[in-house]
């Protein structure tokens, strides 16, 4: 009699085999869904009519049209709603590749002629340039103190998908710590309610020096849809210094690794 055997017969729906493996590059585009929304990319330069109607139509007013610098877009406050690309397809698209985290805030502002305020290499260089250093470096580890300085949870979501089997961050050597006091990385999603200012605040002061403090999403970059309330601060980094932004709403977890990396590179 032929016996079933699960560990043998490594097809769909055997016990030890649920298709689910873990990606050997995190930063690969292949995890990217065809449809995602990720960052925005100006097409031509928008006319003048259709520059009143992004500021308009914008719910987080992330275009803007200033006398000191061009039509822009700031990564940092776009939650990839699709309203500016859905109006104005001629203008705007909206690629399926999220938008690069930075070490500095101004980074994130894009103007409309296509020039880019960002000075980084394209990130599939700088993730290459990481992962050799994480290689290199393999055995050191990174603690991270997540905070929830007043989120929807959807960026929480994503960075509970960081310890998932297909992403297993842990690899890297890169873990989770519940007290301050254990961490290297304090990751901080929400647009910090002012009922979390405080909290924020002792939280970064109980973390041992050096210490990096890492904005998770267009509410902890600038206050993203919740904006500057009187119930919110309008962004992390009015209370605590910010070393990287992770722009996106929320950012899937191959944004969060590489803001991760981004901010191990700082470190090292
Ligand atoms: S996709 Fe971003 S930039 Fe466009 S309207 Fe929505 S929030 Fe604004
Ligand atoms: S960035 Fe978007 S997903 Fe993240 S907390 Fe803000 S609204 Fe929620």
């Amino acid at each position: 009699m032929k016996i079933h055997n699960p560990i043998k017969n490594n097809h769909k729906g055997d016990i030890l085999d649920n298709s689910i493996y873990t990606q050997k590059d995190p930063l690969s585009e292949i995890l990217i869904p065809q449809y995602y929304r990720g960052r925005i990319v100006f097409r031509a330069e928008p006319s003048q009519h259709a520059k009143e109607m992004l500021e308009d139509i914008c719910p987080t007013k992330a275009f803007e049209k200033s006398q000191m610098r061009q039509f822009s877009v700031d990564h940092g406050k776009c939650i990839t709603c699709g309203k500016c690309s859905d109006k104005f397809p001629e203008f705007i698209n909206i690629e399926n590749k999220f938008a690069r985290s930075v070490k500095n805030r101004d980074s994130l502002i894009e103007i409309s002629t296509g020039e880019k305020t960002i000075s980084d290499k394209p990130y599939e260089e700088i993730g290459h340039d990481l992962k050799n250093k994480i290689q290199k470096l393999f055995g050191r580890s990174l603690a991270i103190r997540q905070i929830d300085a007043g989120s929807c949870n959807g960026c929480e979501i994503e960075i509970t998908a960081l310890n998932n089997p297909i992403y297993d961050i842990e690899r890297f050597g890169i873990s989770f710590v519940a007290s301050p006091r254990h961490a290297d990385v304090l990751l901080v999603t929400g647009p910090a309610s002012r009922n979390m200012e405080i909290a924020l605040k002792r939280t970064y002061d109980a973390m041992p020096d050096p210490k990096i403090v890492v904005a998770v999403g267009a509410c902890a970059c600038s206050g993203g849809i919740f904006g500057d309330t009187y119930a919110t601060t309008g962004g992390i980094d009015k209370i605590v210094p910010v070393d990287v932004f992770i722009p996106g709403c929320p950012p899937r977890p191959q944004a969060l690794i590489y803001g991760l990396f981004l901010a191990l590179n700082k470190k090292i």
